[in-house]
């Protein structure tokens, strides 16, 4: 029987945590963990407890945290000549008290002979005895077979001794690993289907890494030659060019191959954006399903066709994955994305409209919209002139060493004056509080506005002028997240006049 099921399972917090970029804590592991365990992430591996402070502290502040996730600790069969109960890795493991412990094992012979330093037959029982130690403890083990495709591309038999070993000594997964990624999915897909037909009652996994570009591909042939369980990283954070991508491959699976995993992919781009936030690694902005550029269009003449067919440029309907479709101005742009942008925002514009070609130009010089740039031009132009309020003093943040920033703002609202000063953990934050607590007096939902997501970029301009910054603010209040884009000299003041539009926008939205 063919399968069409994918078990996802979760290395962020132990594969990921090897990524250079990584700086991960124990609060930070936490969060990641507790919004993959919102999402419904069947395994979490926590990290390689007893290997750093870090992962050790984490499984203890983990332990009954989760509600739909299997934690797992992560570990390496028993040093050579060590009995099991005496080694300090495995006593780790199981002071981690997860029900669920994966364990990493040699099955390259070359690899065992010239790194482990040891020959074959005693590196098969170090797995045997490993695995029997914790499976006696009432451990379910899942075994990952480090270098398992170069061991069978180079011993078939030695590589197939290995998971005989693992499986015999009560292994309840077999996770087969492309650790160096150094493999085809026409090969990947062969070795496969060869240990699945071996031991077909077998569960086993697939850990593909991305040194050849493959990691995506290779996981998806794993699972159609019988693998369900998938190993990767949120944003394929990894040593060297990192894991497969779990918000790549697991929409990729579901979407082009009907293989789904029961995760709602709706939530691929939160999910992937919230991780980035937290390990401090952006998502690639032309990353597929997730980067903000996955659904972006830039020409005239794909805006144009866009409108008229959405399936003309998008391969999605990018909704599928909680990501939005969006326009860039640019000079190809015009009078299309005009209409693009007034149907989004529920405005009846007709080309013979006297505003229409001012309302053209106006966008052009703008360079970049979010939805609130789109919205308060149009509500300028075809709605009233009229704005909930308005920002009479916003950059006087003082920044005194040691001390945390505070911001002085003051706003008028139908011609009231309201003033306040707020700290903050940075001078936008400080002036994102003031905003928040000068505005609260007259438009009290304004306390449910958060920043979702505060990026500086500087775009690639082709002038040799003063150095431009775009601001892209993601905010969201109850259910929605709306953007916010500008472009400005002065990095504080752009991100304020980003921050006030996203604001104006919300308030406009309700009134
Ligand atoms: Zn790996």
């Amino acid at each position: 029987m063919k399968n069409t099921k994918i078990i996802p399972y979760d290395t962020t917090l132990r594969d990921g945590a090897q990524d250079p970029r990584a700086r991960l804590s124990v609060a930070k592991k936490l969060a990641i963990a507790k919004r993959l365990d919102k999402w419904g992430m069947p395994y979490i591996e926590g990290g390689w407890p007893g290997a750093n402070e870090i992962d050790t502290e984490f499984f203890q502040e983990a332990k009954g945290l989760f509600q739909h996730s299997q934690l797992v600790a992560f570990g390496m069969t028993a040093r050579i000549g060590v009995k099991p109960e005496n080694d300090a890795g495995l006593n780790m493991l199981l002071k981690s008290e997860t029900k669920v412990v994966t364990l990493v094992g040699k099955t390259w012979l070359q690899n065992v002979k010239l790194t482990l330093r040891t020959e074959g037959l005693p590196n098969l029982e170090t797995i045997r005895k490993s695995i029997e130690f914790l499976t006696k403890e009432g451990r379910e083990v899942f075994f990952d077979a480090e270098h398992w495709f170069d061991g069978f591309s180079q011993d078939p038999q030695y590589a197939m001794a290995a998971l005989e070993a693992a499986k015999e000594s009560g292994a309840a997964a077999l996770a087969l690993c492309d650790t160096r990624g150094s493999c085809t999915p026409e090969f990947i897909y062969r070795a496969t289907r060869f240990a699945k037909k071996r031991f077909p009652d077998m569960q086993f996994g697939i850990h593909a890494h991305n040194d050849g570009g493959l990691a995506v591909i290779n996981s998806v042939w794993a699972v159609k030659a019988g693998v369900t369980q998938v190993q990767g990283t949120i944003n394929g954070v990894g040593e060297r060019t990192g894991n497969v991508d779990l918000c790549v491959v697991l929409p990729t699976a579901e979407f082009k191959y009907g293989l789904k995993s029961g995760l709602d992919m709706q939530q691929v781009f939160d999910v992937a954006h919230f991780v980035a936030k937290q390990n401090e690694i952006p998502v690639p902005a032309n990353n597929p399903y997730t980067g903000k550029n996955a659904f972006r269009h830039k020409a005239g003449l794909h805006a144009a066709g866009q409108q008229r067919d959405p399936e003309s440029y998008q391969h999605i309907d990018p909704n599928l994955v909680g990501n939005t479709i969006s326009f860039v101005q640019s000079e190809q742009g015009g009078s299309t994305n005009v209409e693009i942008m007034a149907k989004k925002h529920g405005f009846d514009l007709s080309r013979n409209n006297p505003a229409f070609t001012r309302l053209v130009e106006e966008m052009k010089k703008l360079k970049v919209l979010g939805d609130a740039q789109e919205f308060l031009l149009l509500h300028k132009f075809l709605g009233s002139e009229v704005e909930p309020f308005d920002v009479l003093v916003g950059s006087r943040v003082t920044d005194t060493r040691g001390q945390p920033p505070e911001a002085y703002v003051k706003v008028r609202v139908n011609g009231s004056i309201h003033e306040e000063t707020a700290f903050g953990d940075g001078p936008i934050n400080a002036f994102d509080l003031g905003l928040k607590a000068a505005l609260l007096q007259k438009y009290p939902q304004v306390k449910d506005i958060l920043v979702d997501d505060y990026t500086v970029s500087l775009p690639q301009t082709g002038g040799g002028s003063a150095a431009e910054v775009e601001v892209y603010v993601r905010l969201k209040a109850g259910g929605t997240t709306w953007t916010s884009r500008v472009r400005g000299t002065d990095q504080q003041r752009t991100g304020e006049d980003a921050l006030i539009q996203g604001y104006k926008y919300y308030l406009l939205k309700q009134i």
